[in-house]
């Protein structure tokens, strides 16, 4: 099939180099820099986008800060926030295809399947959190005053807004985790500096008009494109941030979380992933290997939950290896644009040769390779890989590969297949295939991780908080957990 055409509006805002907004301004950096933005599809260049600097990200802050403070913002009612989030998803469902075909030319991956899942999950998320902003509840409480026993008292915690939120984010889901981050923040009351992957600034430029659209005051919302050790590093040292929310490597991170520490910034971090796929001998096994395959090889496997292990029951380990291995042969890649590729390329030349040396070094450690193994181009291609025969320690399967690769390891019952899953710095998801309720009810309090799913891999619900354990981070998105994030405590006692 050919590529579908772009519409016109995409054309034209790639044409006209996007800035970045700061306020109620749309600027370039103030010493003039940019940084090329490319096709993953191809690695032609896209567009230039401001590289932001240090005073860039301190405006940035400042006009937050002040609509924190000083605007109409900082009194609008729950309703209002409720409307002008309702607004900002309706906005997004008017240009989601648009807003799918910039994160298919940024990121690489299918525009059709962005628009369906990235998209439409960045939509419902922010109808959801539209709902919170009315239902954000302190509570009375009668107190005991021993020291005061004659004296009365009214006493109330209040729930606030925690203020000003610098917002880091990673390339593989540029719109939803933006959107993850934007929801909670605009649904409770607080200001948003948003700076965005270097790779993939395009989509939130772009939700930035529509925030404007809807009609948020100036400095509600301003995103500043650069560079992690520039803008995002002065957006984590700014004094005038309350919160910080970081979805990265854990490497950074870890970073962030110590640079806030110092400052007590509250912080909370959605990191890196390495989660088991767990298929027990009574699985549906073919549902399993079709399971297992989209588990990781959807979005090219860069996704943090992906799940990048598989663990399966050993006398059906054969069969779940060569059924996943097939579905990964009969994988169309290629231009995301064309809504019969199945697969795209990965973000960049250097995660395409971070994944080429991985699988490489299963080879040399001899590892058999199932399926896939090769990287090509143009474009930064990687097939969908399957390596069987290494051990539990290797890197392969200890280390976040974030691409295409799964690591197949046999084991014998519940308590190795327990022991295997939990053996890893991480603990974002996991996913148990199986259909006996009662091992399924054993397992899932025994597995250390933020989420686990039965039957199904990475499924996640705006309803649902997602996080991780261990190394995968600090802190829940989404849910009534993500309100919590955002907002402090405040205990009030009035003597009467
Ligand atoms: P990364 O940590 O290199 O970059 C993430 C963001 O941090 C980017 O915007 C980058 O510019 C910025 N950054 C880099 N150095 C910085 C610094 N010193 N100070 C402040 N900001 C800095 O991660 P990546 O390669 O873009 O993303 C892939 C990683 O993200 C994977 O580990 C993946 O598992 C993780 N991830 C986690 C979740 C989750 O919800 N847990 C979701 C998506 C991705």
């Amino acid at each position: 099939m050919a590529n579908a055409p772009l519409l016109a509006a995409t054309t034209a805002f790639i044409q006209r180099a996007p800035r970045m907004l700061i306020g109620a301004d749309w600027v370039e950096a103030c010493d003039g820099q940019t940084m090329p933005l490319h096709n993953p599809a191809s690695g032609e260049q896209l567009c230039q986008v401001p590289r932001a600097t240090v005073e860039d990200v301190e405006r940035a802050v400042l006009a937050a800060r002040r609509a924190f403070d000083d605007s109409p913002w900082s009194r609008t009612r729950p309703r209002e926030r409720q409307n002008l989030l309702w607004k900002l998803a309706e906005l997004m469902q008017r240009d989601a295809q648009m807003l799918a075909q910039l994160e298919c030319l940024n990121n690489g991956k299918s525009a059709a399947v962005a628009q369906a899942m990235d998209v439409q999950l960045s939509i419902d998320f922010l109808r959801y959190m539209a709902g919170w902003a009315t239902k954000i509840e302190g509570s009375s409480v009668e107190v005991s005053m021993p020291l005061m026993p004659d004296a009365q008292f009214h006493s109330f915690i209040r729930r606030e807004a925690v203020g000003v939120v610098g917002a880091i984010v990673a390339w593989n889901f540029p719109l939803l985790l933006a959107c993850w981050k934007l929801g909670p923040a605009l649904a409770t009351g607080c200001t948003v500096v948003l700076k965005p992957a270097d790779e993939t600034p395009l989509s939130a430029l772009k939700l930035a008009e529509l925030v404007q659209e809807a009609g948020y005051p100036d400095g509600v919302f301003n995103v500043v494109t650069g560079t992690g050790s520039i803008a995002g590093a002065a957006l984590t040292r700014n004094p005038l941030v309350d919160k910080l929310t970081f979805t990265g490597s854990t490497a950074v991170g870890q970073q962030i979380g110590k640079i806030a520490m110092d400052s007590m910034t509250r912080v909370t971090l959605e990191l890196g992933g390495k989660s088991p796929t767990i298929v027990m001998a009574d699985a549906d096994l073919a549902s399993a290997a079709a399971g297992a395959a989209s588990a990781i090889f959807f979005n090219q496997g860069q996704v943090c939950c992906a799940g990048s292990r598989l663990y399966v029951q050993r006398k059906h380990f054969d069969r779940v290896v060569a059924d996943i291995a097939d579905i990964a042969n009969a994988m169309k890649l290629g231009n995301g644009l064309d809504p019969s590729v199945e697969m795209g390329p990965l973000i960049s030349a250097r995660q395409q040769e971070r994944v080429a040396r991985y699988i490489e070094l299963g080879r040399s450690s001899g590892a058999s390779i199932a399926c896939g193994g090769e990287a090509f181009g143009p474009g930064y291609f990687v097939k969908p890989t399957v390596i069987a025969d290494v051990g539990q320690q290797h890197p392969l399967v200890q280390e976040e590969i974030f691409g295409p690769v799964l690591v197949a390891i046999p084991f014998d019952d519940e308590a190795d297949a327990l022991r295997l899953a939990n053996d890893s710095p991480y603990g974002l998801g996991a996913s148990i295939w199986s259909n006996d309720l009662a091992a399924v009810h054993r397992m899932i309090p025994r597995i250390k991780s933020g989420s686990v799913w039965v039957n199904c891999h990475s499924a996640l619900d705006p309803a649902l908080p997602f996080g991780g354990y261990k190394m995968s981070g600090v802190g829940r998105e989404m849910g009534h957990a993500a309100i919590e994030h955002y907002t402090e405590l405040k205990s009030v006692l009035i003597k009467l």
